[in-house]
């Protein structure tokens, strides 16, 4: 297999005509095979293109169980579960932290000192770029997804699949939210040792069930062995709030006992 290096990943930014853009991405280095400097071929080709990357760097470690006097119905919680030993992380926005289910691009942008990150203790976002402090700006606890409304109605900005697909595709949860449904509730731990209450987004696995519907605005070039798939922001958004609200059954995943999936169709936590 042929080596990717950062001139071939230009060479894909040109020729979907997304210099100068905002890029959500969402990817997988393995898709990639093999990438002459790993991450940092991808990083600064978008860099070098004048793009501002904006990606996941979710901290599941921060997670710890809600207070009493918080459990609200609806939330696709197990209180009765809930094990009140303290193992969990602090949130520092200026660390590295990050789960490892998020990928090592996600990882390695985090590495980077002019990065952005956003005050969200378990579903940050990180951007990287010049409008990176203006997106991350409007992250916080109980707007998780403020960044992404940011982006909302502007041009130029793009959901990038690297590798991976829709189940990945956190913006699917702010179509969610824009399509009425309120957000699930967690609690994480802060660094002066108190609980943050923070809004999260539901399950992921049936996102694949958009697909189709996305077909007409989406993009694919093949990159080395990665398969992107581009689609424009608002668009997206549009289309997939659309579809929520027309059948709220659209998100749900193959399992049917899915207490995320219901909970989340119903319209999310009750907040009372
Ligand atoms: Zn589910």
């Amino acid at each position: 297999m042929s080596t990717i290096n950062s001139d071939h990943i230009k060479a894909a930014i040109t020729n979907l005509g997304i210099e100068n853009s905002i890029i959500c991405l969402h990817s997988s280095l393995k898709s990639f095979g093999s990438l002459e400097m790993g991450p940092d071929s991808l990083i600064q080709a978008f860099l070098a293109s004048g793009c501002t990357l904006v990606v996941p760097t979710f901290t599941y470690e921060c997670d710890v169980p809600p207070p009493v006097e918080k459990r609200y119905k609806q939330n696709a919680y197990a209180y009765e579960d809930a094990s009140y030993s303290d193992r969990a992380n602090a949130y520092n926005i200026n660390s590295g932290m990050i789960s490892k289910s998020l990928g090592a691009i996600p990882a390695r942008i985090l590495q980077y000192k002019e990065r952005i990150r956003g005050n969200h203790p378990l579903n940050s976002f990180t951007a990287l770029g010049p409008k990176a402090e203006a997106i991350i700006a409007s992250q916080s606890p109980l707007n998780v997804y403020g960044s992404l409304k940011q982006m909302y109605n502007k041009s130029d900005v793009y959901i990038l699949l690297a590798g991976v697909d829709l189940t990945k595709a956190t913006p699917i949860h702010f179509a969610e939210e824009k399509a009425g449904r309120r957000l699930f509730r967690r609690w994480a731990k802060s660094l002066d040792n108190s609980c943050i209450e923070a809004e999260v987004g539901s399950c992921s696995e049936g996102f694949e069930n958009f697909s189709g519907l996305l077909a007409q605005i989406e993009r694919r070039i093949l990159v080395g062995s990665s398969l992107w798939r581009l689609f424009p922001f608002t668009s997206f958004i549009d289309i997939v709030s659309e579809a929520v609200r027309k059948d709220q059954n659209i998100t749900h995943c193959s399992n049917p006992a899915c207490e995320r999936c219901e909970d989340a169709i119903k319209g999310g936590p009750i907040l009372e």
